[in-house]
Parts: structure tokens; C-alpha cells; sequence
């Protein structure tokens, strides 16, 4: 038993160590709610309660938390999801003004021109 309290442990501390403790001083700062959904959190459930870094930088961790927000793990997901797609926008975009589908788009990005490969 006393071997897996250690380890346990040695885990947190770990954990700890590699958010650099901003997740506690965030739960300190602000109210224990979910910042889109406004789902409230306490107790156990508290663990569902994540740090987002609006800046999308985990280095950036300014003592006011003004680069924090508070989210549930499911909008803390979503919001990852927007922005992943938001470095696509352009290339959709680009795709719509040109009148292709869809599909058209994904095929131009499935085969690339061969003569691009050999400019590499
Ligand atoms: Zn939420
Ligand atoms: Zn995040």
C-alpha cells in the first residue's frame, strides 16, 4: 500500500511540476465554471475543469491569467478543434472563391502536382 501512495505521489508532484502549478492558480483566480458552456464545477468533478491558454502558448502563463480560460474537457476539445481548423480557412476559401466542391479541393491536396517535388 505504502508503495502505491509513492507512486501516486511522485505522479501528482509530477503533474504539478509540468503544469508549472497554473491550473491551481487558475482555479484560485476564477469561479469554477466552464467559460463556453457554463457548466459549474466542484468537487470530483473539478477534475473536468481545464486551463485553456487563449494564445494557444503553455509557456505563456502571465501571473494575472489574463492568458487563461477556464473550460470543461469537452469545450476545452472543441476549442482545440476550431483552431486546428482555423490554418485551413484560407485553403477553403481559396477553394470556394475558385467554385470547386469539396472533393475537388481534397483531390488537389491528395495528388500534388509532380513538378512541385522536384523544386524540393
Ligand atoms: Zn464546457
Ligand atoms: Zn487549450
Amino acid at each position: 500500500m505504502q508503495k502505491k501512495t509513492d507512486a501516486l505521489e511522485r505522479m501528482y508532484r509530477y503533474l504539478a511540476d509540468k503544469e508549472k502549478g497554473y491550473r491551481t492558480r487558475a482555479l484560485k483566480m476564477f469561479p469554477h465554471v466552464c467559460g463556453s458552456c457554463s457548466r459549474e464545477f466542484e468537487g470530483k468533478g473539478l477534475k473536468e475543469l481545464t486551463v485553456h491558454h487563449k494564445d494557444h502558448d503553455h509557456d505563456n502563463n502571465p501571473p494575472d491569467g489574463s492568458n487563461w480560460e477556464l473550460l470543461c474537457i469537452y469545450c476545452h476539445d472543441n476549442e482545440h478543434e476550431k483552431h486546428k481548423m482555423k490554418g485551413y480557412g484560407a485553403v477553403e476559401k481559396s477553394f470556394q472563391a475558385g467554385g470547386f466542391s469539396a472533393f475537388d479541393g481534397l483531390d488537389a491536396l491528395l495528388s500534388p502536382d509532380p513538378k512541385d517535388e522536384d523544386n524540393d
